[in-house]
């Protein structure tokens, strides 16, 4: 697939839009990930190709899906996604991959509990829903290290705008005490998830960020009585 746009999300993320080169399209469902082929990169001044998994950030049925790619330091090929790749490169992409997936005949209201790059795929999941116009309510609870980390910011505030049944609650970690930020800090935890998504009951949780984070969460979710099977992770 080719890279037909780049746009700069925040200071270390990009969200890379790639079209078709064949009428074949990718049959997927939001939610889920593919294989990125040999990416060159280098290292020691040597170079060589990896492969790396990325999570589709869009939703199914258009003619491009959306990767969002966030820089790890270090990180050997996120740096090179973010700092390197350019428009017009051509990648070999393969899948799709993951049992981490929203289909219609899920039960139940979703919450879409993400940090960080972790967003990629809930992303995909809140476009699918919205775009469809499918009968159910979509919590996303999205926590990062400061307000300048937030990815997609503005588009998740125009779907909440545009979408009675969208809201959006953002919480920050490590924003600077002196910050204009009027948010929420601190970590999610029991009064934050009820104050923005009310009961845990008839609920289905899409969990998907760090090991940390998705362990904390899904800890969260179960010490208050969530079941394991209305729980979905994605760890990276
Ligand atoms: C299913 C799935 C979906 C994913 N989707 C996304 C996505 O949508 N967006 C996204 O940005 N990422 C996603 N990832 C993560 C992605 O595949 C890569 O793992 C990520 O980009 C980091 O790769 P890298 O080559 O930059 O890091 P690497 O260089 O391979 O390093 C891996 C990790 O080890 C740490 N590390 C490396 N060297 C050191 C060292 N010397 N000391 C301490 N720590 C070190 C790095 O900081 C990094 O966290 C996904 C992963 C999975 C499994």
């Amino acid at each position: 697939m080719k890279i037909t746009s780049i746009k700069s999300e925040t200071d270390d993320t990009k969200i890379f839009r790639f079209k078709y080169t064949t009428d074949e399209r990718m049959d997927f469902k939001a939610g889920q990930f593919v294989m990125v082929h040999d990416i060159q990169v280098e290292k020691d001044g040597e170079k060589k190709k990896v492969n790396r998994a990325y999570s589709i950030a869009s939703s199914p049925g258009k003619d491009f899906i959306d990767l969002v790619i966030k820089e790890e330091h270090p990180g050997l090929t996120s740096s090179y996604w973010v700092n390197k790749v350019k428009k017009d490169q051509e990648f070999e992409i393969k899948g799709p991959y993951g049992k981490f997936m929203y289909t219609e005949d899920v039960k139940g209201d979703v919450v879409l509990l993400g940090a960080g790059s972790g967003i990629a795929p809930l992303r995909g999941i809140a476009q699918f829903i919205t775009e469809k116009k499918l009968p159910v309510k979509v919590f996303l609870v999205f926590s990062n290290k400061t307000s300048r980390d937030i990815i997609c910011k503005s588009e998740f505030l125009d779907m909440e705008e545009n979408n009675d049944n969208f809201e959006v609650h953002f919480t920050v970690t490590r924003e600077p005490e002196d910050s204009d930020w009027e948010g929420r800090r601190g970590r999610i935890d029991y009064e934050f998830l009820e104050d923005s998504i009310g009961f845990l009951e008839n609920k289905v949780f899409y969990v998907c960020g760090s090991k940390e984070f998705g362990t904390g969460v899904i800890d969260l979710l179960k010490e208050h009585g969530v079941s394991e099977e209305k729980i979905k992770k994605e760890i990276y």
